[in-house]
């Protein structure tokens, strides 16, 4: 008898350890029944969700830093003292407002500190 590649059973057991893969990212349990870690915001609430929202968290983060780092050279290059607003740093309007819930960054020209109000990005 010859053999064949592939039983029908052999296929049906690929196909369901497949879908419990996607079951499992997709709801953002573990096995064991434990769940992703909850963000402040709410938000991420799958696993591919959450690891998204990271990597925007990220991007937060780094916007921050230029906007601080505009905002320190204009600091030092004026004579008139520090900027008065945070368009004054002259980056693109893109990265003067938070990539996961779209707030525009706060900045307080007395002390000079810039942050995100976003939920969560507060140690940003
Ligand atoms: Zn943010």
């Amino acid at each position: 008898m010859m053999k064949r590649g592939f039983t029908m059973i052999a296929t049906l057991i690929t196909v369901v350890i497949i879908l419990i893969l996607m079951v499992v990212l997709m709801k953002g349990e573990g096995l064991g029944g434990d769940t992703v870690d909850m963000r402040k915001d709410g938000l991420g609430k799958t696993t591919m969700g959450s690891a998204i929202l990271s990597a925007k968290d990220t991007v937060c983060q780094t916007n921050l830093g230029q906007v601080r780092q505009a905002l320190e050279a204009a600091r030092m290059s004026s004579t008139d003292g520090p900027p008065q607003s945070i368009t004054d740093a002259g980056l693109p309007q893109t990265d003067y407002v938070c990539p996961v819930g779209g707030e525009p960054y706060v900045y307080d020209p007395a002390s000079g500190k810039v942050h995100c109000p976003h939920p969560g990005h507060e140690k940003f």
